[in-house]
């Protein structure tokens, strides 16, 4: 049967926007800027003292403690295999590296004794009221960003089913999924692609990597619990799953399970099924459908309803992550280490950024500058949350609402895209990747920059939409490449801001996407 007709409420809805809708959303939008300037100099300027009053601090403590006995492990790997190697220069090479691991020791217990001391002094104003009121400002800070997160995250499982669903059903017949599906996918392979190259080329020209100072680089376990899986290995569990694992893969055993690991891409795979079924069983899939959209149109009320809560959110989000980073004063000393490299980062995505505004122009007919401004909610909020899959429902809302894409290309392509689509992520891998060989004096030759440019796509098409994703799934690229999985902890503690920037231009593909693919695919059909 045909539900071409009818499963596009939103669409139709869309098209003529009425002006009372769009001041709210004006206003609305002005409202989260002003909450992320606020959480911005709040985070800055009164971030230590939260730091400092909410016990943050002692975490600080115990990973500079933890990154001093690394390093002497590091040390004692590379003296050992020093002790094997059969090649005088390789063993000369791994015998300074040892060295120099051991001397960040001494900086390292400086600056240990440096945060005892802050730790000392904050022990005896524990008492005084401002002290009390910063510990109280911080869990209040921190709360309404969690809350704000979570309620997102709630929304993400019901949005994606449904609204897949309703988008499969409203194609109508399903043999007409494969137009769709092949522009999507053709416009998600070129986008990563392009992205990929951007970074390759920048971060070989600019050369970050020569500048760049490792003393207080440390590997986090889940990074390093990550290395031995080998890249086939990797892509095939993308489908199946790891070991044990009943809710993981693209075709988990239980879907339920699937859905409680937050595995989106199998809940995807499941709706575009079960949605094709249902179009193809008839009256009897009708009453379905109809129950779909209805609980579509429904979750998006409530996405609307949490869109109220957003600036208060977004301001705890954005003030609670520079606070438990150290504020501003541990900030701008990031910066001054890896200014060249978070400058790469930050060019390459900006450039990116140029080539989809150029395509959305010329594939997707619009004018870019009003369709970024209607979707600069999404993009904040990506910013604020660091999760393509959080901004999920503020993307659909954003696309459908103020830009009018049809709710039958909006409702495939952003789901997908926030699983599969990482622009900024295949980028900034490429960019970590030749930085870390750069910062430890390696040269990659042009079949190794050929090697980073595929398994940097595929890298970024297998790291899901959440916080630092990216990182972890960054070492089958370093494995690739050979490049030691020890290099990401030089880049470690940027990352949380880096991070933040690549989902905004993951979630920026993923929106353009939906413009496109509808110019090509649903108004071209008519
Ligand atoms: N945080 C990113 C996202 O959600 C993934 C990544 O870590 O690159 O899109």
């Amino acid at each position: 049967m045909s539900n071409a007709s009818s499963a596009s409420p939103a669409s139709s809805a869309s098209e003529k926007k009425p002006a009372a809708q769009t001041n709210r959303n004006f206003g609305g939008l002005i409202a989260i800027l002003i909450a992320i300037v606020i959480g911005v100099l709040v985070g800055v300027f009164y971030g230590r003292q939260m730091w400092l009053a909410s016990g943050e601090v002692v975490h600080y403590r115990d990973q500079l403690e933890k990154t001093f006995d690394q390093k002497e492990e590091f040390a004692k790997e590379a003296e050992a295999e020093a002790e094997a190697a059969t090649d005088a220069d390789q063993r000369e090479r791994l015998l300074q590296r040892a060295e120099r691991l051991r001397s960040h020791k001494p900086i390292i217990q400086e600056r240990i004794e440096e945060i005892e001391a802050l730790e000392a002094k904050a022990e005896k104003d524990k008492d005084s009221a401002a002290f009390q009121f910063a510990g109280i400002f911080a869990i209040l800070t921190e709360f309404v960003g969690d809350i704000f997160l979570q309620v997102l995250k709630l929304l993400v499982i019901p949005l994606v089913v449904t609204s897949m669903i309703c988008g499969i059903t409203s194609l109508g017949d399903i043999r007409k999924i494969g137009r769709m599906g092949g522009w999507t996918i053709g416009y998600y392979v070129l986008t990563m692609a392009v992205a990929v190259f951007i970074g390759i080329a920048l971060v070989t020209v600019i050369e970050p990597g020569k500048q760049a100072d490792d003393t207080f680089s440390y590997v986090k376990p889940s990074v390093q619990d990550k290395e031995g899986t080998g890249i086939v290995e990797t892509l095939l569990n993308v489908f199946r799953g790891r070991e044990g694992d009943d809710g993981g893969g693209m075709f988990p055993s239980n879907i339920f399970q699937a859905a409680t690991n937050t595995n989106v891409l199998a809940l995807i795979v499941f709706a575009i099924i079960f949605g094709g079924a249902l179009t193809t069983v008839g009256e009897k899939g009708a009453t379905a459908i109809a129950f779909f959209e209805g609980a579509n149109e429904a979750v998006m009320k409530m996405v609307h309803l949490v869109m109220l809560f957003a600036p208060v959110g977004i301001y705890g989000l954005v003030a609670w992550n520079i606070a438990k980073n150290g504020g501003g004063e541990a900030f701008y000393e990031e910066i001054r280490k890896l200014g060249w490299y978070v400058a790469t980062v930050l060019i390459g995505l900006s450039l990116h950024v140029v080539f989809l505004c150029f395509l959305l122009t010329v594939l997707g007919r619009r004018n870019p500058f009003a369709y970024v401004l209607g979707i600069l909610r999404a993009l904040l909020t990506a910013m604020t949350t660091a999760s393509s899959s959080a901004t999920l429902p503020v993307t659909i809302e954003c696309v459908e609402d103020n830009n009018g894409v049809s709710n039958r290309s909006a409702s495939f392509v952003a789901p997908l895209g926030a699983t599969v689509n990482m622009d900024g992520t295949a980028l900034y891998e490429a960019v970590a990747v030749i930085f870390i060989a750069q910062s430890i004096g390696m040269q990659l030759p042009l079949a190794k920059l050929v090697v980073i440019f595929f398994t940097a796509t595929l890298a970024a098409v297998g790291a899901a939409g959440i916080p630092e994703a990216g990182l972890v799934t960054m070492v089958i690229v370093l494995q690739a490449a050979g490049v030691p999985i020890s290099g990401i902890g030089t880049i470690l503690a940027i990352d949380w801001f880096l991070d933040r920037m690549r989902t905004t231009v993951n979630v920026c593909g993923d929106a353009i996407g939906c413009a496109i693919v509808d110019e090509r695919v649903v108004k071209s059909e008519g």
